[in-house]
C-alpha cells in the first residue's frame, strides 16, 4: 500500500499537523516527534511522510525512504544525546509484534538501561 487516503491513519494526521504532537525533529521526507505513551526516557516515532503499512513494504518499495527513516532515528539520538550511552530502533510489524498504528514508523528508545525483549512472559509463567 503506497498510495492511500491520507487521513487513513493517526500518524498521516500528525505528519498533517491536525493533530498535536511533540515534533522533535523532521526532513524533507521524514518526522519524528515523541510517542504519547512512553516505554523509556526518550521514545521517539520516526515515520516516512509516505506511507507504507510496514517496514517490509518500505524496504521493498523505496529503500532510499528507509535509509531516510533509519537517518532521522540516528539524529533524533544524537539531539537526546544517546549516541554515547546507546539506544534501541524497532520496527513492529504485524500482531504478533503488537503494531497497532499501519502506518510505518521506527520506535527509538533510550535515555536509560532497556530491558530484554522476545517472547511474551505472562506473570503466572514466572512460578
Ligand atoms: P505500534 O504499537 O504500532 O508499534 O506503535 C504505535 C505507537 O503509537 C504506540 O507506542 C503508541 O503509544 C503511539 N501512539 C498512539 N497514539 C498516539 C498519538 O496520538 N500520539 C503519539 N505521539 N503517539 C501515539
Amino acid at each position: 500500500m503506497t498510495e492511500s487516503d491520507p487521513s487513513e491513519t493517526l500518524f498521516e494526521r500528525i505528519i498533517a499537523r491536525e493533530i498535536p504532537a511533540d515534533i522533535v525533529h523532521e526532513t524533507a521526507t521524514t518526522m519524528a516527534f515523541r510517542d504519547i505513551s512512553p516505554q523509556a526516557d526518550t521514545h521517539v516515532l520516526v515515520v516516512p511522510k509516505t506511507r507504507y503499512r510496514n517496514v517490509g513494504e518500505l524496504a521493498a518499495a523505496d529503500p532510499a525512504l528507509l535509509a531516510d527513516v533509519i537517518a532521522t532515528a540516528h539524529r533524533v539520538a544524537e539531539l537526546d544525546g544517546l549516541v554515547d550511552s546507546g539506544y534501541r530502533v524497532v520496527f513492529n510489524t504485524g500482531a504478533d509484534a503488537g503494531q497497532t498504528v499501519f502506518h510505518v514508523h521506527a520506535h527509538v528508545l533510550g535515555g536509560e538501561q532497556l530491558g530484554f525483549f522476545g517472547r511474551y512472559r505472562d506473570e503466572a509463567d514466572d512460578d
